[in-house]
């Protein structure tokens, strides 16, 4: 039961016949977990708090520096030096108090991650590294729960959501491990400040209508946005059939 204060505050998305009370309270009684407290994972984590999601683990090893403030906002000038993850967990708390918020202040190995993501009902990838990448979505099809994944780099973007409990394709589908060169990094190419926001801000919509049951989630495709031009495009994803992490689950 939602009280008349929250009534209030989750006044706009109630209104929303699709959504209503019924998406809020699944919204409440929900548990995120989002890896990587950076550019993607700041506006990520601050739209899940605002909505409402009931509980969030946030993990992440690093700690804020000044290079990292043109772009994740959750930190503030105040907070170089500090944890990653303390410093967003006392964001949202300053939003909405009635969060409950867990912090992981460490990079999670795959132990610690079998064991988030077994407590959680959807994992937001907004890690920096493969080899983060490749373990969160071997945890993420252990324990099965939806992954909801996405990139950014200098005007560019990429966002997917693999759920193979549900027949659609893995991050491994996508990309195997084999193949995978360096990832990228906004250190070396650079990134756009907004770009970062909107691929954290659409990581939290699917995460949202994964867990509230609206709209429909991105599931078996991949969205390529180039925000310079504004060319976005949605492009199908298949699972593979000789993926080592899923094709077990066919
Ligand atoms: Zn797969």
């Amino acid at each position: 039961m939602l009280s008349d204060e929250q009534l209030l505050r989750y006044n706009r998305q109630i209104l929303l016949p699709d959504f209503d009370v019924a998406g809020q309270e699944k919204l409440a009684a929900a548990h995120a977990l989002v890896v990587g407290l950076g550019g993607l994972g700041c506006p990520a984590a601050l739209y899940l708090g605002a909505a409402g999601v009931g509980q969030l683990t946030l993990a992440d090893g690093d700690e804020v520096e000044l290079s990292n403030l043109q772009r994740q906002i959750a930190h503030g000038d105040a907070d170089i030096g500090r944890s990653k993850a303390a410093s967003a967990a006392e964001s949202i708390h300053a939003i909405n108090p009635e969060v409950r918020v867990s912090v992981v202040a460490q990079r999670l190995d795959a132990e610690s991650m079998n064991d988030c993501c077994a407590r959680v009902d959807v994992v937001l990838d907004a890690s920096d590294n493969y080899a983060t990448r490749f373990s969160l979505n071997r945890a993420c099809i252990r324990a099965g729960v939806p992954l909801v994944s996405a990139a950014a780099i200098r005007g560019e973007g990429q966002l997917a959501v693999f759920a193979p409990a549900s027949g659609g394709p893995c991050y491994r589908c996508l990309y195997p491990e084999d193949n995978a060169g360096p990832l990228e990094a906004c250190s070396d190419s650079g990134v756009l400040a907004p770009v970062v926001g909107v691929l954290g801000a659409l990581q939290a919509m699917e995460a949202i209508k994964l867990l509230s049951g609206y709209g429909e989630p991105l599931v078996g495709a991949l969205l390529v946005a180039d925000l310079a031009t504004m060319q976005w495009q949605r492009l199908s994803v298949a699972a593979r059939d000789d993926c080592p992490d899923c094709a077990h689950m066919r």
